[in-house]
This record gives structure tokens, sequence and C-alpha cells, in this order.
């Protein structure tokens, strides 16, 4: 087979096709290569298997709709299911959110977000409300309003950013915080930065702040306790949205529906995608509240937002979204994390505190960072054990100096075990 063909996304494509690791089949917890190799995915795919790999149930949900409405288009056109779907996705969120506006990706409901922002101020009479505030090591997708606002350096150095936008710093802080469990205990003074950004740029041009409530690919960064409801304080005072992408921490991996449930500091608008459908299809979700929604459509005759996809309320994705949540609830899978196997999580993370060169461990949910110093010699520990595991087979997310972990939340215990094993048999191959 010639690989050459496929550009793979956020791949070292070169180095990648010359030892290529393929993926045959997969169940629950695990990947099966090519070669009948089993891998233990304790990343949930990109985040997004949160009810582990291929639920049969979920697979027989999308088949059923696939044969009966392949395809409808939602424009000026519909189907029962996306209406129940919204309707059962609002009766969760939090507070006033009852609107869904559906995507298919995470980088499409950010984009979705930011522009409802600004229709949402431009029906006001605000429309000099264009500019957002993002954070640093912040990854808000990929298409050109989440690169516009990214914090992750990497992400941006090829492109130029579109529009007016500026950064929070990020909250990370190993001199105070190092091996935190749940929420760091400082930081929370770090939200008086948005003032700063306020009295710089006049909160008449803010049209939102944007942060994940747990930052993910930046390195996994819960937020110091208070800091959220701090940024909520200062939006409210200014007229500014606040926005939450929830595109990792929505659907159970901190312990409920959403972060902010969790939290209990309610956005003005959330995005989702990933657990929505387990991965099984793409789909993604943005949430409002009334307020926006009522705003916007209230302003305009005909066709209220220009916006939309082909496949937004794609009839196999909302089937699968649908059967997904069915799981969810009959499993009570939102809160399990927060019970028994958070906590196995959590201990079996921060039992790997002795392995060489650990500068921090830190988790909220079933997400969790082991962050390593620097290596001044060679490739970065975190890219080590992400490769090493590989081969032994374990798979776990290498970001340079960080291991990051966010295992299916169908995790079992003896699931954790293998992994503390694994973990452990790969740092010998590295530091012995
Ligand atoms: N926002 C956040 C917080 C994410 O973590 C991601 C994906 N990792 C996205 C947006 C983009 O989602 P997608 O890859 O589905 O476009």
């Amino acid at each position: 087979m010639n690989l050459d063909a496929h550009w793979m996304p956020f791949t070292a494509n070169k180095a990648f096709k010359q030892k290529p690791v393929l993926m045959e089949s997969s169940s629950g917890m695990y990947w099966t290569s090519e070669q009948g190799d089993t891998l233990l995915d304790m990343t949930s795919g990109l985040w997004c298997t949160n009810l582990g790999h291929s639920p049969a149930r979920v697979a027989e949900a999308m088949y059923e709709a696939s044969r009966n409405l392949g395809y409808v288009p939602s424009f000026n056109l519909g189907h029962r299911a996306s209406f129940e779907l919204a309707e059962r996705l609002t009766e969760l969120a939090p507070g006033n959110l009852d609107h869904v506006f559906f995507t298919n990706s995470g980088s499409e409901a950010v984009d979705t977000a930011l522009k409802i922002a600004m229709a949402y101020h431009a029906a006001r009479g605000e429309s000099g409300r264009n500019l957002f505030i993002a954070r640093e090591r912040a990854y808000h997708g990929v298409n050109m309003g989440g690169t516009s606002v990214a914090g992750i350096r990497a992400n941006t150095r090829q492109f130029h950013r579109w529009g007016e936008v500026d950064h929070l710093p990020h909250t990370h802080d190993l001199a105070r915080n190092a091996f935190s469990r749940g929420l760091p205990a400082h930081g929370v003074e770090k939200a008086q930065a948005l003032n700063d950004l306020i009295a710089l740029h006049g909160s008449d041009r803010i049209a939102a702040v944007l942060v994940e409530p747990v930052a993910g690919a930046g390195g996994v960064l819960p937020p110091p306790a208070g800091y959220l409801r701090a940024l909520r304080e200062i939006c409210d005072e200014h007229g500014i949205l606040l926005i939450f992408d929830e595109v990792v921490t929505a659907f159970g991996r901190v312990g409920a529906f959403t972060a902010s449930i969790e939290f209990d500091v309610i956005p003005d608008m959330f995005t989702s995608a990933k657990g929505l459908t387990s991965g099984a299809v793409p789909m993604g979700a943005t949430f409002c509240s009334a307020d926006i929604y009522q705003t916007v459509v209230n302003s305009e005759e005909g066709i209220e937002l220009w916006h939309g996809y082909t496949y937004s309320a794609h009839p196999i994705a909302c089937a699968a979204a649908s059967a997904c949540l069915d799981i969810y609830l009959e499993e009570s899978l939102f809160t399990r994390v927060n019970e028994g196997i958070g906590r196995e999580f959590e201990d079996a993370v921060h039992s790997l505190a002795d392995l060489p060169q650990v500068v921090d461990i830190r988790n909220y949910g079933l997400l969790a960072a082991i962050e390593f110093a620097p290596n001044a010699d060679g490739l970065p520990y975190g890219t080590q054990i992400f490769r090493k595991g590989l081969e032994s087979g374990l798979m776990v997310r290498g970001a340079g100096d960080s291991v990051i972990l966010s295992p299916p939340l169908i995790m079992e215990s003896r699931h954790l075990d293998e992994f503390v094993e694994k973990v452990r048999s790969v740092a010998k191959v590295i530091w012995e």
C-alpha cells in the first residue's frame, strides 16, 4: 500500500509513513493493530470515545438512521430527531442555556460561537464589539476563528491571525500548585488580568471571553479555585459574553454533564463535540442562552443567522448522539467520574510521582497530566513515553514534556492496574 496520498493531520508525515502504526479494529478500552497487537487506550482517541470504542448500540442506531433517512438538510427543512435531541440536551444544560446549534466538529462549534457572539452584539446595536479574549495555551480548534484566538503558539506559527484578539495569561503555576489534586489552590488573582485588558482595549470593543474550563491540549490545566467565577463577574460588569469551550470537558469528563455544572459557573454559550457522539461520527454543538437566541432571532426578519453547515444536525449524527445520551444516562456515566473510578484514577496517576524527572502531576475528573522536567539531552520525556508506550501496548498522549491522559468513562480498576504497570516498564526502558 502506498501511504503517500493521505496528508495526515497534526502528524509528522515523513516519519509516520516510514514506520506506520495502523489499527484494524476496536472494542471497549482497546484498539487492535493490523499485526494483532492490542493497545490500551488511555486517551479516548482524541478525548472523544467517552463510551469506549465501538459501542454496538450506537452503531445500530446509526445504521437504522442511515437506512431510514440517510440525509436531509437542516436549512428550511427538518427532521424530528434533531429537535428531540436539542430538547434533551438543553434540558441537561445548566441555567438558561436553552438553545443549541449543531455543527460537525469542535472547531466548527467554536467558530459558530464566535459568530453568534458578533451577531448578538450587532443585534443590540453594539457592532463595535469584535475583539475576542482567549488565554495563553488555549486550544480552540483549527478553523480560522479558532486559529485566530489560539493560545498554543505552535498552532499559529504558520498562519496569520484574523480579527482582533488578545490573551489572558495561562494559569499553570508549578511553583505554587505542583502535585495538586483537583482544583489548584493558587491563582485566582490571574483573573484580574481581564480587568487590565478591558482597560487597555475598552469594554465596548470586547465581544467575548473564551476559555476552556479545564485547558486540555495546552497541558490539562484545571482552573485555580474561584478563577472561572471571577471571570464571570468581570464579564457581567462589562456586558462581555463568557464562552466556555467544553469540547473536551462536556459529556462527563469532569464529573457532570458539563464543567459549568461541575464548577457552578454558567457561561453565556458553551461548545461541545467529541463525547456528544463518543467519537462514533463527527458532530459538534454550540449551546447559547435564551437571551442570545431571542435577541438575534427577534432582530431580523426571514433568516435570522446567516450561518450553517450542509451537515448540521445530520440524521446519522443525531441518531448517534441520542443513543450515546441514552447510555450516559442509563449508566449514570456523567457522575461516575467523581465517584469510584475518578478517585481510583487520581490515586493511580499520583502514584507515579516517584518516576524519574517528574515535576508535576495534576488531574480533574478523568483528565490528568504527568509533567517531566525538560530533557536537555534529547526528545522530551512525554514524547518518549508516548513512543515507547505504543511499542508496549499503551496509548497515552505525549505533549512535549507531559504525558496526558483522558481515558474513557467506562474504564475499570483493572485497566488502571494495566496502565500503571505499563508506564513503569516503559520508564525502565527509558531511564535504565
Ligand atoms: N476546542 C477544544 C477545547 C478542543 O480540545 C478541540 C479538539 N481537541 C477543539 C475545540 C476542536 O475540535 P475538533 O477537532 O472536533 O474540530
